[in-house]
């Protein structure tokens, strides 16, 4: 163990993906914040040096390896990119998890391989039009026909969508039966009957692209259907709650590159005669930074551990969602703020990771949803 409480394993790790996201993430996020493009290279090295299948089983071409070690990377990749992170955290802990978790052995056969090596990419369709935060109210229809389901519906706000091969999608067989007529389908993305729109007009994490979905009589394998009769939102649900987790290392990363592009201002710009990091008032900003990002770290860390030993995790995985994502965005502000005017103007990167942050208190549950399950299982015990 060292002072961040991470055994040897976690160490090499985190000094391994720090070096790729300082020399590699970093340099690249304002071009790609700029041009919105998805980022083919980034996800290429991901793939190399094996994090697209950390916590994913090795008999399936995965690292194996724990949540511990999942957040290790998901925030290192965010303090490079925190663009690079949704296309990591969509892929990873939604898709790929998903078929980790429920596939088949047939399943998990065909589709983690390409998953796990970066070669595939993956998306995860649940969000529709009419169907956000209430998920089980969604419409996308299933009808099983003659060894196929026939969908017909429109996913959207889907990251990754427009380059996905492989989405898995929550539909319906019959939206009267609410949460419990939900299926998830592993659907191939060129399949026919599947067309993508990619949305513009993101405020940040601008190269992780996002696409509506419009599914027409697109015919799915029976085969490709994950569980049983009646699980699929529970089989959702676990996910999700599994991958806020990541999220909230997501988070801070944002945050902790808000604080160290700040460190670095606050010792070399000047005003009164003396650089700004000698002013209490700077200092106090600073001070504050770093406490919240250190106690959203430990939050995430305590989720983290919690799962990999097999315990209940779900409150603390909301929590450290709904905490870390205030954290980001608290410290994102005072960054802008650190750096006066400069901050307001691209490319410096505050005022690209001001406009990251606010999406983390958005997707994967807004943070009233979590506040609502955190409460909601603490008073039901
Ligand atoms: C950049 C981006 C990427 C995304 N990626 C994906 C993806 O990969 N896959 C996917 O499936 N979805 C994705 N989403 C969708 C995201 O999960 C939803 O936007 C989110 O769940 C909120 O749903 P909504 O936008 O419909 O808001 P709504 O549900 O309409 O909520 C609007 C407001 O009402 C509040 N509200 C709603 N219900 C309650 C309640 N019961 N109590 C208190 N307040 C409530 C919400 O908190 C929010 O403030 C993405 C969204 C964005 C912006």
């Amino acid at each position: 163990m060292n002072q961040d409480l991470l055994n040897e394993e976690e160490q090499l790790l985190k000094n391994t993906v720090a070096d790729f996201s300082d020399k590699v993430l970093s340099e690249r996020a304002a071009l790609y914040d700029e041009s919105g493009k998805f980022p083919w290279d980034n996800v290429s090295e991901i793939g190399q040096l094996g994090l697209f299948g950390l916590t994913i089983d090795e008999e399936y071409g995965g690292s194996g390896g724990t949540t511990r070690q999942l957040v290790v990377a998901a925030e290192e990749i965010a303090r490079g990119c925190a663009a690079t992170s949704v296309v990591y955290i969509a892929h990873l802990s939604l898709c790929t998890q998903y078929i980790n978790m429920f596939g088949s052995a047939e399943q998990k056969a065909k589709y983690l391989p390409g998953l796990t090596s970066g070669q595939k990419i993956g998306a995860f369709a649940l969000s529709e039009p009419g169907a956000g935060s209430d998920a089980a109210n969604l419409k996308t229809g299933s009808v099983k026909t003659n060894g196929h389901f026939v969908v017909n519906g429109t996913k959207t706000w889907i990251s990754n969508a427009p380059e996905a091969d492989v989405m898995v999608t929550m539909v319906t067989q019959d939206s009267t039966l609410g949460y419990k007529g939900i299926d998830s389908l592993i659907i191939d993305g060129d399949l026919d009957g599947i067309t993508v729109n990619k949305l513009n007009g993101k405020m940040g994490v601008r190269a992780s692209t996002v696409g509506e979905i419009i599914f027409d009589n697109c015919h799915v394998p029976v085969t490709n259907r994950m569980g049983g009769d009646n699980v699929g939102f529970r089989q959702t649900m676990s996910v999700l709650n599994a991958s806020r987790i990541s999220i909230g290392a997501q988070c801070v990363g944002i945050a902790q590159s808000a604080l160290e592009a700040s460190i670095d201002y606050a010792k070399t710009r000047e005003a009164f005669g003396s650089p700004i990091g000698d002013l209490q008032a700077i200092q106090w900003m600073i001070a504050d930074m770093a406490t919240e990002t250190e106690a959203a770290r430990q939050l995430v860390m305590k989720a983290a551990t919690l799962r990999d030993n097999d315990l209940p995790f779900a409150t603390e995985a909301s929590m450290a969602k709904l905490y870390c994502s205030r954290v980001a965005m608290d410290c994102a502000y005072k960054a802008v703020q650190i750096h006066g005017g400069t901050g307001y103007f691209a490319p410096t990167p505050v005022e690209r990771i001001f406009r990251d942050a606010r999406v983390t208190e958005i997707y994967e549950g807004t943070s009233e949803i979590q506040r609502l399950v955190i409460a909601r299982n603490l008073l039901r015990d």
